[in-house]
């Protein structure tokens, strides 16, 4: 299968992209506080940093005082990076490098590096599949004990409301638009939403869809995620879909640094991945049984792409008890 693609490298050269990502102060500090809780990991060592884009990473591990680290982008942002190193100041410690991590090599006089950073996360986690190139990374270039960063990630999913698709329709200054909303429903049931949800409208606890020890797992992992179980509403509400979101661990020898997108969370440009459903019109009761089968399956011809099937079942019989299952991939 194809892992490159120049257009999605060439997407990261939009400074647009980068301005998200340097604005989500989350994302930032989640990464700065667990590199500098870490300074023993980095101090005098080496690291590796996948997807350097504008540089932030590498200028974190250099901060914490690491003796080299080799800063690999692949796409041209990598001359903006170089500048902002000189910026400051550790044009001696970090090397930036042009080229996708898949064509890189360590010069011949360092055999592996200590630890890896990356910021690898697309929306519910899997989108872009920018992980399956630390996967590579780590298996070519990390130390037998070398440390990651992250190291584990969690991807979780609850069933919720989507006033935004449903209820907010109901009066549109004063006038009636549910037939709208209806039409509205069918066309964005072809793909996921990204957007801010609400804590209160999930409709119960988080459920783990899948914990991935990022020191074991291999690119194969991520071809497919199961989840077919009944799972207890917490309040009563409409499932009018399933919320997706991601958490990032970090290695911790006391408390866990996490950077977390649950919606209760501090915000962050990954917000949370919705897959609505068309039409529901019944309303379960709290402690009352919510049965549904999520597949996130990477998509056959598209490797960054992943789709997603959703079928709500009757938690009785397993029969579907929506029209139409809602099959959806991010472009
Ligand atoms: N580390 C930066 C940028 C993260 S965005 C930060 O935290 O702000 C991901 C970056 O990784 C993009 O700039 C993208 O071009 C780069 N990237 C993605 N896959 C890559 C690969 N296989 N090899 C090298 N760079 C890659």
């Amino acid at each position: 299968m194809e892992v490159d693609s120049d257009e999605y490298f060439k997407s990261y050269e939009d400074l647009d992209i980068h301005e998200l990502m340097l604005k989500d102060k989350a994302r930032n500090e989640a990464y700065k506080n667990a590199i500098f809780a870490n300074k023993h990991l980095f101090q005098d060592k080496i690291v590796l940093d996948v997807g350097a884009g504008t540089g932030i990473l590498s200028i974190f591990a250099a901060q914490a005082g690491a003796k080299k680290v080799y800063a690999v982008e692949a796409s041209k942002l990598f001359e903006l990076a170089r500048e902002i190193v000189k910026e400051n100041g550790f044009e001696d410690v970090i090397e930036v490098l042009h080229c996708k991590i898949e064509d890189f090599t360590l010069p011949d006089d360092v055999e592996k590096v200590d630890v890896i950073v990356s910021e690898f996360m697309g929306f519910y986690l899997l989108h872009e599949s920018m992980l399956d190139s630390v996967i590579l990374a780590r298996e070519r270039f990390l130390k037998p004990n070398g440390s990651m960063f992250p190291d584990r990630a969690i991807i979780y999913i609850s069933p919720c409301r989507i006033p935004s698709l449903f209820e907010d329709w109901e009066n549109v200054s004063g006038v009636k638009m549910t037939k709208f909303a209806e039409q509205l429903r069918k066309q964005r049931t072809t793909k996921p939403e990204i957007a801010s949800i609400q804590s209160s409208d999930l409709l119960s606890d988080e459920t783990i869809i899948a914990f991935l020890d990022l020191n074991d797992i291999s690119t194969s992992d991520l071809d497919r995620f199961d989840f077919n179980e009944v799972i207890v509403a917490n309040k009563e509400g409409r499932v009018e879909g399933i919320c997706i979101w991601f958490d990032v661990l970090f290695p911790s020898d006391n408390d866990e640094i996490v950077l977390s997108t649950h919606p209760q969370c501090e915000s962050t440009h990954w917000k949370q991945t919705i897959v609505p459903i068309p039409e529901n019109n019944e309303t379960v009761e709290a402690f009352s049984p919510i049965a549904f089968k999520l597949t996130i399956q990477r998509h056959p011809e598209h490797f960054r792409r992943y789709n997603i099937l959703l079928e709500i079942l009757d938690p009785y019989s397993d029969e579907v008890i929506h029209p139409l299952p809602c099959d959806c991939n991010l472009t």
